[in-house]
C-alpha cells in the first residue's frame, strides 16, 4: 500500500511523506556487518551480555534480508556453544555463569541461523533443568541462581522453552498467576484476576507520544528508539487477545497506534547517517539498532490470521521483513525452529523437590552488564 498525505495531498514542500523518507540500507548493513567481526572498545561494557550482540545483529540483518554468510554463522554457533554452561543454560560469554537473558538471545540467534548445526548446540535436557534452577515456588523466575525476579525472566524462560519444546506440565505451574499480580494500578486489575487488556490498551497507547511518534518506556521517560519495538510489539499481541474476546470493532488493517507517525520517528529521528540507530542520528549501537528496525517491522506489516496489509512510509525499498511479535525473529525461522524441535520428545521433568537444600541455589554471581541503554 502506498502513502498519499491527507492534508496537502504530497504537494506541500514540507510535508514529511512528500519528502519520502529513506532507509539507510546498505550502511546499517556495512555497520551490522563490521559489528559481527569487530567491536569497538565502547563495547567492553558489554562483556557479559555477548550473545545478545549476536542476536541483535543476526536479527537486524534478517529484517534487512542480508543472508548470513556460512562461515559467519558458523563462528557464531561456535561462539555460542562456548558460552552455554555445562549446568544449562547460556552465559553472557565464554566461563561465566547460565543467566536467563543471554540464554533467550542465545536460542534466538541460534534459531534465526537455523542450521542442524545451530539446533544441535541447544542442550535441551539441561536447559530444562537451568529453568528449574532459576523458577520459584510462587512461579516466578530469578534471572541467575541468587539473581532478581524480574517479569522479563519469565519472558525469556516462556519463550526459548517454548520454542525449543521442552514446557512440562508443570515448568510454568503458577507463573500465569504470578504475571497477573504484575499489573500495577496504571494498568489496573479486574475483580476476576484477568488481565485487564483495555487498562493495558490504555496505557501502552498512551505512551506513543504526541510530538515525536515514538514511544516511551513509561510515564515521565523520554521518547527512545528501541521503545518502538518493546511498546508497539505489545499491540499485535492485544490485537489477538482481542480478537480471540470477539470485538467486532477491531480494525483488519491497521494496528491500534500510529503506525505512520511510528516510522517517521524511527526513520528521521534515530538512523545515524553512517549506519546504525540509537534515539538520536548523532550516535548510535547494536541494541536500538536491533530494536528500532523490529518497531519499524510491526509498523510497516499487519497481520492476522485471514489478511496481511502493510504500510510503508517513503519508498518501497523502505520495506523490511516482518518480525514476529512474540519472539522478535522473522516468523518463517520461528516456524522453522517449532519444526524442528517439535519432532523431538519433551525431555523429562526433574522438578526439584522442595526439600532441596536452599543454600546449595546462592552461589554468588557475577554482575550482568546493562545494556547501553538501561
Ligand atoms: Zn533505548
Amino acid at each position: 500500500m502506498k502513502l498519499v498525505c491527507l492534508e496537502c495531498l504530497g504537494n506541500t514542500f514540507f510535508c514529511v511523506l512528500a519528502s519520502r523518507p529513506t532507509l539507510l540500507r546498505e550502511q546499517h548493513y556495512q555497520y551490522l556487518k563490521k559489528g559481527l567481526r569487530h567491536l569497538s572498545d565502547a563495547y567492553e561494557c558489554l562483556d557479559a551480555s555477548r550473545p545478545w550482540l549476536c542476536f541483535w545483529i543476526l536479527h537486524s540483518l534478517e529484517l534487512l534480508e542480508e543472508p548470513i554468510p556460512t562461515n559467519i554463522a558458523s563462528d557464531v554457533c561456535h561462539f555460542l556453544s562456548r558460552c552455554q554452561s555445562p549446568t544449562g543454560g547460556f552465559a553472557g560469554g565464554p566461563g561465566q555463569q547460565a543467566h536467563l537473558a543471554p540464554t533467550y538471545a542465545a536460542v534466538n540467534a541460534l534459531c534465526i541461523i537455523g542450521t542442524d548445526e545451530a539446533y544441535s548446540i541447544i542442550d535441551r535436557e539441561k536447559l530444562l533443568d537451568f529453568l528449574w534452577s532459576v523458577k520459584q515456588p510462587d512461579g516466578s523466575f530469578v534471572m541467575h541462581i541468587g539473581g532478581e525476579v524480574d517479569v522479563r525472566s519469565a519472558y525469556c524462560a516462556a519463550s526459548v522453552a517454548s520454542l525449543t519444546n521442552i514446557i512440562t506440565s508443570t515448568l510454568f505451574e503458577d507463573t500465569p498467576g504470578w504475571i497477573l499480580r504484575c499489573q500495577n494500578w496504571e494498568g489496573g486489575l479486574s475483580g476476576e484476576h484477568m488481565l485487564d487488556l483495555k487498562a493495558l490498551l490504555r496505557w501502552v497507547v498512551s505512551r506513543q507520544m504526541r510530538l515525536e511518534g515514538g514511544f516511551q518506556g513509561r510515564c515521565n521517560k523520554l521518547v527512545d528508539g528501541c521503545y518502538s519495538f518493546w511498546q508497539a510489539g505489545l499491540l499485535p499481541l492485544l490485537h489477538r487477545a482481542f480478537s480471540k474476546e470477539g470485538q467486532s470493532a477491531l480494525s483488519e488493517q491497521r494496528w491500534m497506534f500510529e503506525q505512520q507517525a511510528l516510522q517517521e520517528y524511527i526513520l528521521l529521528c534515530c538512523q545515524n547517517p553512517s549506519g546504525g540507530w540509537w534515539t538520536s542520528p548523532a550516535t548510535r549501537d547494536f541494541y536500538h539498532t536491533c530494536y528500532c528496525l523490529s518497531g519499524l517491522s510491526i509498523a510497516q506489516h499487519f497481520g492476522n490470521l485471514r489478511s496481511h496489509h502493510e504500510l510503508i512510509l517513503g519508498k518501497e525499498d523502505n520495506r523490511l521483513a516482518p518480525t514476529h511479535p512474540v519472539y522478535n525473529m522473522c516468523p518463517d525461522k520461528v516456524a522453522q525452529a517449532l519444526h524442528h524441535f517439535l519432532q523431538l520428545p519433551v525431555p523429562k521433568d526433574k522438578k526439584p523437590s522442595s526439600d532441596a537444600d536452599p543454600s546449595s541455589a546462592s552461589s554468588p554471581a557475577p554482575p550482568q552488564a546493562e545494556r547501553p541503554d538501561s
